[in-house]
C-alpha cells in the first residue's frame, strides 16, 4: 500500500511513544522523593507533579503533530508554556506499518476525541512513594546501626499506576493504548521498567499476552481506596469465588486480559471518561465489554459528561450474568445514564 498511514493509525503510533514519555516522567518523580501532592475534592482524590508533567506532556506533544484533534484530560491545569524536553516527537514504527480496518481509513483529525489520564493510581503512587521512603530509611539506619530492619512491602502498588491515552471517533472509544510504567520493578535496581499496552477495534491489541482465567472460577477486581456500600453490596450479590482490591482502572482491565480477574466491578460514581476510553478499546479489540453496571456503553464524544455516574462493569466473556446479579438496591440507587 502506498502514501501516507491513515490519521488514526498516525495518531495511535504518536500516543504510543508520548504514553512511554509519559510513563518515564511517572518513574522520575517517583524517584526524586518531590511528589507535590495536592488533594482535589479530598484525600483520595489527588494530584501529583507527575500527573501534572505528564499531562503536559502527553498533551501538548499531541495536540502540536494533530492540532485539529479534540484533547481532554483529567487535570485543570493553567494554560501555559510547556518546555521542549516535554515534547516528544516520536512515533512507533510497528503501528505505522499496520492496515487501517477499513472502516476507519477516511476518519479526520477533526472527528477524533481523545481521552488522557496521565496517571491512573494517583492514590496508590504516593502510597508506593511512601513505602520506598520508609524503605531507604530503613535501609540507611540498618547500614548505621547495623540492626536489621524488615522493609515495607507496598512495592507491589507501583503497578497499580498506569498512562492512559484512549482514542475516540463517534462516540465509541475505537483505539487505546495503556503504559505501565513499574511493570518488572520486581526485578530490582538496574531493571528495564516498564510496558505500553495497546489496541484497536478490528486490529486486535498487543504488548501483552491474552488469557483467560482457567476453570469456571469467578474473580472479581474492584477498588481499593474508593469503596462503599454499594460497591461491596455489587461485588457480594455476584458470588464471587475471590475479590482482589486494586487501584487503577487501567491496571483492572489488564488483570481481566491477562487472566488475573474475570471481572471489573464498581457500583459507584466516581470513574470518569478518561479511565474508561483507552482500556475499554483494549478490551472491546479483544473481544470483551466494558458498560455501566446496567450493561449499557457509555459515549466518549467531546460533549459528554465526564462521570461515569452509572459505575463501571467489564468483563472479557459472560458479561451477562455479572449484569444479570446487580442488585435491584443498586440500580436504584445508580441510575442508567
Ligand atoms: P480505583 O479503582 O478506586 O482506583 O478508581 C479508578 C479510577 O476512578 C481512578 O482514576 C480513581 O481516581 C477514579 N475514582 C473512582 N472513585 C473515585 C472517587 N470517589 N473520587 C475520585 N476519583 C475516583
Ligand atoms: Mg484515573
Ligand atoms: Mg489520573
Amino acid at each position: 500500500m502506498s502514501g501516507s498511514p491513515a490519521v488514526i493509525i498516525r495518531l495511535l503510533a504518536s500516543a504510543h511513544t508520548v504514553a512511554e514519555k509519559a510513563g518515564a516522567i511517572v518513574r522520575r518523580v517517583l524517584h526524586s522523593g518531590e511528589l507535590g501532592i495536592v488533594e482535589k475534592t479530598g484525600a483520595n482524590d489527588l494530584q501529583t507533579l507527575a500527573d501534572r508533567l505528564a499531562q503536559q506532556s502527553i498533551c501538548a506533544s499531541l495536540s502540536r503533530r494533530f492540532p485539529q484533534i479534540t484533547i481532554i484530560g483529567e487535570e485543570e491545569l493553567p494554560a501555559e508554556d510547556i518546555g521542549e524536553d516535554l515534547i516528544e516527537t516520536g512515533q512507533q514504527e510497528e503501528i505505522l506499518l499496520k492496515t487501517c480496518p477499513a472502516e476507519y481509513r477516511g476518519v479526520k483529525e477533526e472527528e477524533l476525541v481523545v481521552w488522557v489520564d496521565p496517571l491512573d493510581g494517583t492514590k496508590e503512587y504516593t502510597e508506593a512513594s511512601r513505602c520506598l521512603k520508609h524503605r531507604t530509611e530503613a535501609q540507611n539506619h540498618h547500614k548505621v546501626s547495623g540492626v536489621s530492619q524488615a522493609p515495607s512491602t507496598a512495592m507491589w502498588l507501583l503497578d497499580n499506576v498506569t498512562v492512559l491515552i484512549g482514542i475516540a471517533y463517534g462516540g465509541r472509544a475505537i483505539a487505546g493504548v495503556i503504559n505501565q510504567p513499574f511493570y518488572n520493578y520486581q526485578l530490582g535496581e538496574g531493571a528495564d521498567l516498564g510496558r505500553t499496552m495497546w489496541g484497536m477495534l478490528g486490529l486486535g491489541a498487543f504488548g501483552f499476552q491474552l488469557r483467560e482465567v482457567p476453570g469456571d472460577r469467578r474473580i472479581i477486581t474492584t477498588t481499593r481506596s474508593h469503596s462503599n456500600k454499594l460497591v461491596t453490596d455489587c461485588v457480594d450479590a455476584m458470588e464471587p469465588h475471590e475479590v482482589i482490591r486494586v487501584g487503577g482502572a487501567g491496571n483492572k482491565i489488564i488483570q481481566l486480559v491477562e487472566g488475573k480477574a474475570t471481572a471489573y466491578v464498581f457500583a459507584s460514581p466516581g470513574c470518569k471518561k478518561w479511565d474508561t476510553c483507552a482500556p475499554e478499546a483494549i478490551l472491546h479489540a479483544v473481544g470483551g465489554k466494558l458498560t455501566n453496571i446496567f450493561g449499557n456503553p457509555y459515549h466518549y464524544d467531546a460533549k459528554v459528561k465526564h462521570m461515569n455516574s452509572a459505575g463501571v462493569l467489564a468483563t472479557l466473556c459472560n458479561h451477562e450474568y455479572y449484569v444479570s446479579r446487580v442488585p435491584p438496591s443498586v440500580m436504584q440507587a445508580l441510575k442508567s445514564d
